[in-house]
């Protein structure tokens, strides 16, 4: 390596007191029920990762579906900066799958895996240890065929005989491993334990110096922050994880969690990150908007209330001196929340500069889209606030693919009646459409106007709304998730109105369906994409 600057995510270049940040967002995350992504979403979510300045973006699995193959080539045709990691089972075919994947990565990683612990070699891979061994050692020497970074896990480590997992780990350094993960795959161990595995690897393995030691752990006992720490006082200088900890079951470690410990108790935790904090709010946003999966509002680090003081007198001391009561400072998460207000007096000037402020980077063309919709919201709303904005901004990134938009509808309702709804579509061809529904509820009736109106009737999955700001005249936000052919497509809508924002959600996923319908004729199944580390 003849570049200038040191390359932290090979051992041995690797500054004693750096930690590398490896996101897990776009496979891990993405593969989590109700999580998954379009190509243009994880393109999107992938150069917001690449700006906040991870190390190593794990883009997929390219072996798990054509669609996963194709998103991981074109996350390494396009993402620059990072380098872009593809997964693969110990296995040729995986292996080969991510190789040609990745092939147009400027900078690259292989990650393959295989399972260690007793349960998953008796009853998931009926392999013995030796043979394990043996997979293993072969499969990371083919990965090095075609790669100088290597990353071999240790699939459900937390649960392996601490011998074979010494000996495993040494095997694959052996036979060329740039970096050895440690996976909590079931969310199984607590720190004292994890602190534990990773100094008997230090210890015990004798050329653990060849390589990086990673950790990955999942949040099923709600430890997976505390014990990646943990792996890192035992001698880990990677960690997996995700945004807004989204993941398999309970999720992963929570990368702006993680990241802000590193941070803020900086005196237990000596090292260096590369990321950008000030972009960890705006990129939570963004990914709780691209899957749907909204933030908990007392979720640490990026949820509504974590910077919010309530209590009389909380608020008497925060006057006096912040440091009373607050660890970090909003501004350094990037939430830049004021109590200014803009109101449908408000300039696109002072539009914009909110926009700034709130941590979006948008161009002229984007700023005077949002301007509109403002104006429309500011008519129907007194106060404009930063929640509404931000909301404004990342929906009007989803929106506006056609081929339906919705023109009309009125809608009836009332104690002790059926519903009724009608509405008016109109399509990009300028085919104008009217229908009518009765139903036992009205977000049921305007649903079933819009199937008759569109001729797509998915099945509905997840319904959810939540208020984006405060007041009785806060904008709903909705998210639909549905399921056609065997695909889940989601929808987003946002409106003062609440029956208005599920009509607009409901039709964002009807458009999806009607687009992959017209141009994408092969169905991935969803279900197939299973598994891993
Ligand atoms: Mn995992």
């Amino acid at each position: 390596m003849t570049s200038e600057h040191t390359d932290t995510t090979q051992p041995g270049a690797t500054e004693q007191d750096r930690l590398i940040i490896f996101d897990t967002t776009l496979r891990d995350g993405e593969q989590a029920p109700g999580c998954s992504m379009t190509l243009r979403e994880k393109l999107r979510v992938g150069g917001a990762l690449a700006e906040l300045g991870v190390d190593v973006i794990e883009a997929g699995f390219p072996a798990a579906s054509p669609g996963d193959f194709e998103a991981v080539q074109r996350l390494a045709e396009e993402i620059e900066g990072p380098v872009i990691c593809g997964l693969a089972r110990c296995q040729e075919q995986d292996i080969e799958r991510a190789t040609a994947a990745l092939a147009p990565a400027r900078r690259k990683r292989l990650h393959v895996f295989v399972a260690t612990s007793a349960i998953h070699r008796e009853y998931k891979l009926n392999m013995a240890r030796q043979e394990i061994l043996k997979r293993a050692v072969e499969s990371v020497q083919m990965a090095r065929q075609h790669f100088d970074d290597v990353e071999f896990s240790a699939e459900d480590a937390a649960r392996t005989e601490l011998d074979f997992l010494t000996e495993i780990v040494t095997a694959a350094i052996d036979a060329g491993a740039t970096t050895v993960n440690i996976p909590d795959t079931v969310g199984y161990t607590a720190p004292a334990e994890f602190l534990a595995v990773f100094k008997h690897l230090r210890e015990h393995v004798p050329n653990i110096d060849q390589a990086i030691l990673s950790v990955h752990c999942h949040n099923d006992l709600g430890m997976a922050v505390a014990n990646s720490l943990a792996a890192v006082q035992g001698g880990a200088r990677q960690i997996e994880c995700t945004i807004n900890g989204i993941g398999e079951r309970a999720g992963n470690c929570s990368l702006e969690e993680v990241v802000m410990a590193v941070r803020t108790r900086n005196d237990l935790f000596p090292y260096a990150t590369g990321i950008d904090t000030t972009r960890l709010y705006p990129l939570s946003r963004m990914v709780s908007n691209v899957t749907g999966l909204h933030v908990q509002r007392n979720k640490a680090i990026v949820g509504e209330n974590a910077f919010a003081h309530e209590a009389g007198i909380h608020q008497h001391g925060m006057l006096q001196h912040s440091e009373t009561y607050e660890i970090m400072r909003p501004q350094d998460v990037g939430i830049s929340r004021t109590n200014l207000v803009l109101g449908k007096h408000s300039g696109r000037h002072a539009l914009r500069e909110r926009i700034c402020d709130l941590g979006f980077d948008l161009d002229e063309d984007q700023v005077s889209q949002v301007f509109a919709e403002f104006k429309k919201l500011a008519d129907t709303k007194k106060e404009v606030f930063d929640s509404d904005i931000e909301a404004l901004v990342l929906h009007g990134s989803v929106h506006g693919a056609g081929p339906w938009v919705l023109e009309e509808m009125h809608v009836s309702a009332g104690t002790g009646r059926s519903s009724t709804a009608s509405v008016r579509l109109r399509s990009d061809e300028g085919r104008v459409v009217e229908e009518a529904a009765v139903a036992a509820g009205p977000v049921e009736a305007v649903f079933t106007a819009l199937e008759l109106a569109t001729g797509i009737s998915p099945t509905l999955k997840d319904f959810d709304i939540r208020s984006v700001s405060v007041g009785e005249d806060a904008q709903g936000d909705v998210s639909v998730t549905v399921t056609h052919d065997d695909r889940l497509y989601r929808g987003q809508g946002l409106d003062p109105d609440v029956i208005e924002a599920s009509a607009k959600a409901f039709l964002h996923a009807l458009n999806r369906i009607a687009r992959s319908q017209a141009m994408n004729p092969a169905p991935a199944n969803p279900d197939a994409r299973r598994g891993a580390a």
